[in-house]
């Protein structure tokens, strides 16, 4: 069965992005089949993955707005996983799709048609709790949450959880909180500690046992157009991303999934 992982938080520069394609190419290295869907206007997700948001047409826009078959619009990328791109039209999508019915169906029905294709999506979702992350927590079986540790790390967490509370009484009672993850993690800064401790206290065993922690060369690699593990496999960042992809094949499957995963 195919797992939809919405990364959110409307909170901007958290590590989302970074989060979305090195967990998308760590997981393809366990040789599952992984669709990553940039569904953030900014179009990053989709220049880090190694494909250029102004040529990609027709992209998640047309998906969205029923112009194109998502089939047809889903491109392979160098890591292994698949990608949906994203680009600046996806705005466009979002007013044009204010009007219609159903509008935060969209995505979910538009992934119902790709079957049991893939083993995990990952949803990249742009900065805000409007109509594309509504559609993206829609169609999700989980939320993947990236905190970065520093100060007011929490604030505005409460408004991403009343979000996702009033998407599961209405549009999609199985949403679960897939984690909180840690990330740009700086072990010389006291204060990455104290978030850790107030988000281990608040969120209990929701915390993913992964830190991400600060390391450039995860800041890097977007510029060319790599995910971490083709862009320097040896970094930190590209170790913890790794980690991260074991942990949750771990929580999913329990450990012996992750031996017949890895071998
Ligand atoms: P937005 O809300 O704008 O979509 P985002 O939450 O997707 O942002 P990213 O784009 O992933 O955040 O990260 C913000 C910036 O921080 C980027 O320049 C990225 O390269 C850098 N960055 C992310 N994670 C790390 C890390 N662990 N170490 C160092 N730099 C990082
Ligand atoms: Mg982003």
């Amino acid at each position: 069965m195919t797992r939809i992982i919405a990364v959110a938080n409307q909170k901007g520069g958290v590590g989302k992005t970074t989060t979305a394609v090195n967990l998308a190419a760590a997981l393809a290295e366990t040789k599952r089949k992984v669709l990553l869907i940039d569904l953030d206007p900014q179009g990053n997700a989709t220049m880090a993955a190694g494909v250029d948001k102004r040529t990609a047409k027709p992209s998640g826009c047309e998906v969205l707005l029923e112009e194109a078959a998502i089939e047809d619009v889903i491109q392979t990328t160098e890591a292994g996983f698949d990608l949906l791109p994203g680009s600046g039209d996806l705005t466009a999508a979002e007013l044009k799709l204010m009007d219609t019915l159903a509008r935060e169906m969209r995505l979910k029905d538009q992934l119902a048609k790709l079957g049991d294709r893939y083993h995990t999506i990952l949803i990249d979702c742009p900065p805000t709790l409007h109509l594309l992350t509504i559609n993206a927590l829609t169609a999700a079986h989980g939320v993947l949450i990236p905190v970065q540790c520093e100060y007011f790390a929490l604030e505005g967490l409460s408004s991403l959880l009343d979000t996702i509370k009033a998407v599961r009484a209405r549009l999609n009672p199985r949403l679960e909180i897939e984690g909180l993850l840690r990330t740009m993690y700086d072990v010389r800064n006291n204060l990455g500690n104290e978030v850790s401790l107030q988000l281990t206290k608040h969120f209990g065993d929701k915390v993913f046992r992964s830190i991400i922690p600060r390391n450039v060369r995860l800041a890097e690699a977007p510029s060319h157009g790599k995910p971490i593990n083709l862009y320097d496999r040896e970094s930190r960042g590209a170790i913890a991303y790794l980690g991260l992809a074991g942990e949750m094949l771990r929580r999913e499957r329990g450990p012996a999934a992750v031996e017949a995963a890895t071998h």
